[in-house]
């Protein structure tokens, strides 16, 4: 074996109905006088609710998918203008997102309070959108210093959007199998990631209100952005970057569609890989794997459905082209890429992506 990786300091605080709690103590170990809240309106009471026995100075709701550099900017100056010491994000990839924009320049340490499946939480990559193009990079003062995962707040994260979120937390794991930085501890986080989303979105989409799914997919989802903060962006990760971006698709549902074609394409180039994820999911193929539980969390299928069309492919892969994964096991080619993409489009069967 031979491998270079980097596991990245945070305080991780796990436990139903606990977040208030552990909130008050985290912020009191770090003397905070000035706290902003960001959360976005959906999240408002929930934030409310969680820091109900604290002093916030500054309650902030403006949060935009993407984070527009406008945004970034505002939340900016507002942090400036009161001298926050503390920032607490309570909400999804989004709300995060803005903290992470903000601790960008201003070096603040963040507490996130994840109610989505995302995992930005976990990771020290920040992404801001600046003329329909986003960007991302890598700041470790962007990393939240502490995240406090409690799965009773996901119990009104909607179904649907808790399946594309899961999807999305399942599309690191899998992703981190063969992306640039991809090392045997990467595999084995993302490997049990796969296997407690999978066990998670079927209990979710059974009884939404049951808190033992919530949690499996919570925890999953803890595991699957540790693994892709060290092993980085694959190809599936490079194609929905883009998507985002630059159509401005919904992040997990992009996710959700994108993924088993991702699969499918590398699956017979990237063996032992391949092993792994079917192993995880307890089948004798990865791709089956994927699909079984697919269908059984009624999963997200077609680009279509989400404002993509066919007359954005060409532009797509000539983003993509200028971009792409290092060490990706299969060769990518314009024509590979416009057959994915056309495929992910319309909700055709993965299958015929194997070769
Ligand atoms: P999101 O944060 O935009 O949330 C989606 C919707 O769900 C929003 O309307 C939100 O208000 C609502 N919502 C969130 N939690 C809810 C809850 N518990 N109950 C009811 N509604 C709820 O979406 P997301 O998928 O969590 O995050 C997407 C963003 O995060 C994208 O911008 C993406 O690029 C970014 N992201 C970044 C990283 C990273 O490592 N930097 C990783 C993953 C995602």
């Amino acid at each position: 074996m031979h491998f270079d990786h980097r596991t990245y300091a945070q305080r991780v605080l796990f436990g139903s109905h606990r977040a208030a709690d552990h909130l008050r103590t985290v912020v009191s170990e770090y003397a905070a006088q000035r706290l902003m809240v960001i959360a976005s309106n959906s999240q408002r009471q929930v934030a409310r609710g969680l820091t109900g026995n604290l002093d916030v100075v500054l309650e902030y709701t403006d949060v935009a998918m993407h984070v527009p550099i406008d945004t970034a900017q505002r939340a900016r100056a507002a942090a400036a203008a009161h001298d926050i010491d503390l920032i607490v994000a309570i909400g999804g990839g989004s709300t995060t997102g803005l903290a992470k924009a903000v601790a960008l320049t201003t070096q603040l340490p963040v507490v996130a309070i994840p109610t989505t499946y995302s995992g930005s939480e976990a990771t020290n990559v920040w992404g801001i959108t600046e003329h329909q193009r986003k960007v991302t990079g890598i700041d470790d003062a962007v990393l939240p210093a502490v995240i406090i995962y409690d799965a009773a707040l996901m119990l009104e994260l909607p179904v649907d959007l808790a399946v594309a979120s899961g999807l999305n937390g399942l599309a690191h794991c899998i992703d981190s199998m063969w992306a640039p930085r991809a090392n045997p501890i990467n595999a084995a986080l993302a490997a049990e990631g796969i296997r407690a989303i999978n066990v998670g979105l079927p209990q979710i989409v059974a009884d939404p209100k049951d808190l033992v799914g919530r949690e499996h997919a919570l925890y999953g989802a803890y595991l699957s952005a540790a693994a892709f903060a060290s092993a980085g962006s694959g190809l599936h990760h490079k194609i929905c970057h883009v998507l985002g971006g630059t159509y401005n698709l919904p992040h997990a549902q992009t996710h959700a569609v994108v993924l088993p074609y991702v699969l499918a394409y590398n699956q017979h180039s990237a063996r032992p890989a391949a092993e792994r994820i079917a192993g995880a999911f307890g089948t004798s193929d990865a791709l089956s794997g994927l699909q079984h539980l697919r269908t059984a969390i009624n999963a997200p299928q077609a680009l279509a459905d989400y404002g993509y069309t066919a007359a954005n492919i060409p532009e797509t892969v000539e983003i993509m082209m200028g971009n792409l994964p290092a060490n990706n096991p299969r060769s990518i080619t314009a024509e590979h890429l416009t057959e994915l993409l056309t495929a992910a489009l319309n909700g055709r069967d993965p299958a015929a992506l194997l070769t």
